[in-house]
């Protein structure tokens, strides 16, 4: 008998283990209560992105000069972006839905929750009454969503969380961006891009704090130029509303005024409701499943994966942690297979200039102590990038001095985040510093500051 394998959330997490375990042989259930595709089509990756889009063609209008043009932008056109938002997410919706019926995928509509440690519940909600299917093995990838502090009355009109973002209501005239991570400057690039005047709080002394200090230098640089106010070592802890403007009171007491505030401070498990108890499976101070490097949970034959597992929040790593899950799920792992590998996992932050890293940075190899080369190449030296008006930001490799062996990058400047998955390989693949060097590559092209950079 094929192995009943049933996946609770069809997010990038659950998409991806229901597609190779069904290719694998499994007898395949997907519950999902909302869309196929999860928070990261309908709410998260696509949506930001898709309207960074839009604001990216409008800050570019008003660098048309530049480049020989008087372009300039009417204020955006809102019921045409939601519109356009929307139409992307339905369209992905729709495929992968049909993709997985293709595949033989049972896709079933309702909360999925455990009944005890081979049981999942089903509540298709409305009048149908609920039902339980049995399961040899359970992936539980039901995601995360924005938290929201006791303290923040959101209310989706003038305090806002980015689900209330696309697009809200109205272009806020001055937005307080609350939180400076990679959600918060994002979001700071798209309204500023879109004719906002933002001021962001940063609990810190530096935005994105993961990040290398020159990365987030440089975004600072850019956001300080086009007139973003950085608040900076200020934690938010109250929020007024007084007519149409709303005050974040930060700790120290200093207020930030503006008309809308936008909350970006993080995410919190879904978890709740979800039978975890009932079927003894752990879960750390956060909320977040634990597991191991199979993504099984203490108990060895329930999984998590995605954001519920508290690992990397990206939606490429849910994607692969449910590649292995599905693998790991037909028994493949015991063949020649290799563990998901977090440290060496790609991301990108679409502001402006873009942001990509991937592999060991600067600082954290100064942090342990370990030896390397670093070479730095800004774009200003780039044709293509003069070419193109747009000469911002710089590429960084690092890679041992020793064996020559790249072990991580992060560039800063247009189109990083494409041009990451080379350096991406690279560390992937092992490759030295001679191998990338000695590419030939395009000319003009922005990929041959990569290769200068490993000269
Ligand atoms: C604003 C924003 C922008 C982002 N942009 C990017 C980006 O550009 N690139 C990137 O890689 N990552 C990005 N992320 C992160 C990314 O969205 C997440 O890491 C990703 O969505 C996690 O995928 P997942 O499979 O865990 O589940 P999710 O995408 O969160 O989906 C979980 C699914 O489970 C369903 N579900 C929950 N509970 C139940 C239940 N009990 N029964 C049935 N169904 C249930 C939900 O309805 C949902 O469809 C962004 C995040 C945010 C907040």
């Amino acid at each position: 008998m094929a192995v009943r394998f049933v996946i609770v959330g069809g997010g990038p997490a659950g998409v991806e283990a229901a597609a190779t375990a069904s290719r694998l042989g499994a007898d395949v259930t997907l519950v999902e209560r909302d869309v196929i595709g999860g928070a990261a089509n309908l709410w998260d990756c696509i949506p930001s992105k898709a309207m960074i889009a839009t604001g990216g063609l409008m800050a570019l209008t008003r660098r048309s000069a530049a480049l020989g043009l008087n372009l300039t932008s009417e204020p955006p056109n809102l019921s045409a972006l939601r519109a356009r938002v929307e139409g992307i997410t339905e369209r992905l919706a729709a495929s992968n839905t049909a993709q997985l019926e293709s595949q033989g995928v049972r896709l079933v509509r309702g909360f999925g929750r455990l009944r005890g440690p081979h049981t999942v519940e089903i509540d298709p909600a409305g009048e149908e009454p609920s039902y339980t299917v049995e399961a040899d093995a359970v992936l539980l990838s039901t995601g995360s969503t924005p938290r929201v502090p006791a303290w923040a009355p959101v209310d989706g009109d003038r305090v806002l969380i980015t689900r209330d973002a696309y697009p809200p209501p109205s272009i806020p005239e001055q937005l307080v961006v609350v939180g400076s991570g990679v959600t918060g400057v994002e979001f700071v690039h798209l309204f500023r891009s879109l004719g906002s005047r933002v001021s962001l709080i940063v609990s810190r002394q530096q935005v994105l704090p993961q990040k290398d200090p020159e990365v987030a230098a440089a975004l600072e640089a850019d956001f300080l130029e086009t007139g973003v106010t950085l608040v900076k070592g200020a934690r938010a802890v109250r929020l007024d509303r007084t007519g149409d403007a709303v005050v974040v009171i930060c700790e120290d007491d200093r207020k930030v005024v503006g008309s809308h505030v936008l909350l970006a401070i993080g995410s919190v498990p879904s978890s709740a409701g979800l039978g975890l108890e009932e079927a003894g499976v752990a879960v750390n101070d956060g909320g977040y499943v634990t597991i191991n490097h199979h993504c099984q949970s203490n108990v060895p034959h329930i999984y998590a994966a995605g954001d519920l597992s508290g690992r990397l929040q990206l939606a490429s790593v849910a994607a692969a942690q449910g590649r292995k899950v599905a693998e790991h799920v037909m028994g493949l792992h015991t063949r020649d297979h290799r563990h998901l590998d977090y440290d060496k996992a790609a991301s990108a932050i679409f502001t402006e200039p873009e942001i990509a890293d991937v592999g060991l940075a600067e600082a954290e190899a100064f942090a342990l102590g370990r030896k390397i080369r670093v070479t730095k190449v800004p774009f200003a030296l780039s044709a293509k990038a003069m070419i193109d008006g747009d000469p911002r930001g710089f590429v960084k490799l690092v890679s041992d001095p020793n064996t020559g062996i790249i072990l991580g990058g992060s560039i800063v400047g247009a189109h990083a985040a494409e041009l990451i998955s080379v350096i991406g390989v690279a560390v992937s693949a092992h490759l030295r510093v001679d191998d990338l060097a000695e590419t030939v590559l395009v000319h003009p092209a922005l990929a041959e500051v990569l290769a200068a950079a490993a000269e």
